[in-house]
């Protein structure tokens, strides 16, 4: 017995020396890859990235998606997550965001020009006009867009590991305890696992289960919203005169959306964008359709995805004119709408007391009707809204863009630092504690690379 109690011990601390490392990072989405080409060279040889590495484990963990909720990512944890199946568009900050995010999430700001580099995208040409009551946003989109994978971390070492939980110990160090069962240890930990799967692994170390301990959670709430009668040139002269010398980039093309000016009471915000269209209604069938080719550049088009997508010439010309810009295609603007969502109670990430993970996420009919008045104001007499009941249905989420983390961290907004405990911090889209109207992820690069350059030294 005395034998068996002295060779565990030894066990154990063969394994502590073995398996420690100095940082590990979980996750290897744009947050993680921002940070690894970022850290210091000393401190990138005791390094490991983490991840899901393994198919039949997603399969084995992922969890239903609510109605109307578009992301194959689902299931979330995926080498290079959200980050593999992102669509690529990049749009910067506004001024009330920057202002706003200055003060809450401090390296989000200070960290924008090197995104911009990171990018190899000027920030200048991002840079919003603003009016009297709305802004015009650019944002880049490019023909190809890259995606994350393991080519992406070949300098670093990699390694296969599902986690858990984590927790500290005595000695200091950190422990990663896997679905598999096995251990790693650390002298720091940085979680970079996205909305969904950061929010998860802290839910579980802490062992809160139950609703009443959910994180809340916003998406951008996304969906055609009407027609404009606008022609046009007439729209392109009404609001994006000032831009349209907009400097072009060789691997994709500018577009601009229409934003609403923040709103004192609340979070949420509007984007409207128009859409090239050939027929004057809105097709629940066809939302679904266009929805599902996000799922292409994550799992492969399915058979009957091709079908679809050949039978109707609809989808064809809209995937044509999104992707490589064909001009002068289609004789209806179809009005698009992206809000951001205010944080409402019962919109949540949280684990039930069987410890499975649930996503809560709808769309309330006042998002629909606001974003239907935002329109009407802008457009006028020029704007036919969908009904809003069809509106409604094929609203989607699917970027998971933000989750509120920041309860857990320290006493203010501008710590990234977990608790009290200085050694493990958290980074990405589940530290914003406000939403981003945006694409969010030029503003997670921000955040991680500022923070690698300031906090790692
Ligand atoms: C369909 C879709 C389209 C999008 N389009 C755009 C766009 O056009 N523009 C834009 O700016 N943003 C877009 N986004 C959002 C953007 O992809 C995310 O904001 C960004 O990828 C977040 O980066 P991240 O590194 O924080 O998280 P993620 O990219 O989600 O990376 C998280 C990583 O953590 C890993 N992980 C999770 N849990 C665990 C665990 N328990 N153990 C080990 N590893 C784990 C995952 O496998 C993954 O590698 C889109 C998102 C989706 C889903």
């Amino acid at each position: 017995m005395f034998g068996k109690k002295i060779l565990t011990k030894c066990m154990n601390s063969y394994l502590m020396t073995n398996f420690q490392k100095e940082l590990v990072i979980i996750g290897s989405g744009w947050a993680a890859k921002s940070i690894v080409d970022n850290l210091p060279k000393k401190i990138l040889k005791s390094t490991l990235v983490v991840d899901n590495l393994s198919r039949s484990k997603i399969n084995q963990y992922s969890f239903q998606p609510p109605e109307n909720y578009l992301s194959p990512a689902i299931n979330h944890s995926i080498l290079g997550g959200s980050s593999k199946i992102w669509h690529g568009v990049l749009g910067s900050l506004d001024r009330y965001e920057e202002s706003y995010f200055k003060k809450a999430n401090p390296h989000v700001v200070r960290g924008k020009n090197f995104a911009s580099d990171f990018f190899k995208i000027s920030k200048k040409s991002l840079e919003s006009e603003y009016e009297d009551n709305y802004s015009v946003r650019p944002y880049f989109t490019p023909y190809i867009t890259s995606r994350l994978g393991k080519k992406d971390f070949q300098d670093i070492a990699l390694k296969d590991f599902y986690v858990k939980t984590f927790s500290k110990l005595e000695n200091g160090l950190i422990k990663l305890t896997s679905y598999d069962k096995e251990t790693i240890f650390c002298k720091k930990l940085i979680i970079a696992a996205g909305a969904l799967g950061s929010t998860e692994i802290i839910l579980r170390s802490l062992g809160l289960y139950g609703e009443e301990n959910g994180v809340s959670f916003t998406d951008h709430a996304i969906s055609p919203i009407g027609i404009s009668k606008l022609s046009s040139k007439k729209t392109e002269e009404h609001f994006f005169k000032s831009h349209l010398k907009a400097k072009n980039n060789s691997k994709g093309h500018f577009k601009y959306s229409i934003d609403s000016l923040p709103n004192p009471t609340r979070d949420e915000r509007f984007s409207i964008f128009f859409r090239k269209s050939l027929f004057n209604k809105i097709s629940l069938r066809e939302e679904k359709i266009r929805n599902s080719i996000v799922s292409f550049r994550s799992n492969g088009l399915s058979y009957k995805d091709i079908k679809n997508i050949f039978l109707n010439p609809n989808i064809l010309i809209s995937l044509l004119a999104l992707k490589v810009g064909v001009k002068g295609l289609g004789s209806y603007n179809q009005v698009f709408c992206l809000s951001t969502q205010d944080r409402e109670p019962d919109r949540l990430i949280y684990l039930d007391k069987k410890e499975n993970l649930h996503l809560n996420w709808h769309v309330t009919d006042k998002e629909v009707s606001r974003k239907i008045n935002f329109a009407k104001n802008l457009l006028n007499a020029e704007f036919e809204p969908f009904d809003s009941e069809d509106i409604k249905k094929v609203t989607g989420g699917s970027a998971h863009i933000t989750s509120n983390l920041v309860k857990f961290v320290g006493k203010d907004e501008e710590s990234i630092k977990f608790i009290d405990n200085s050694n493990v911090y958290i980074i990405g889209s589940s530290t914003f504690s406000k939403p981003i109207l945006s694409n969010n992820t030029l503003a997670i690069v921000s955040q991680a690379i500022s923070f690698a350059r300031e906090e790692l030294l």
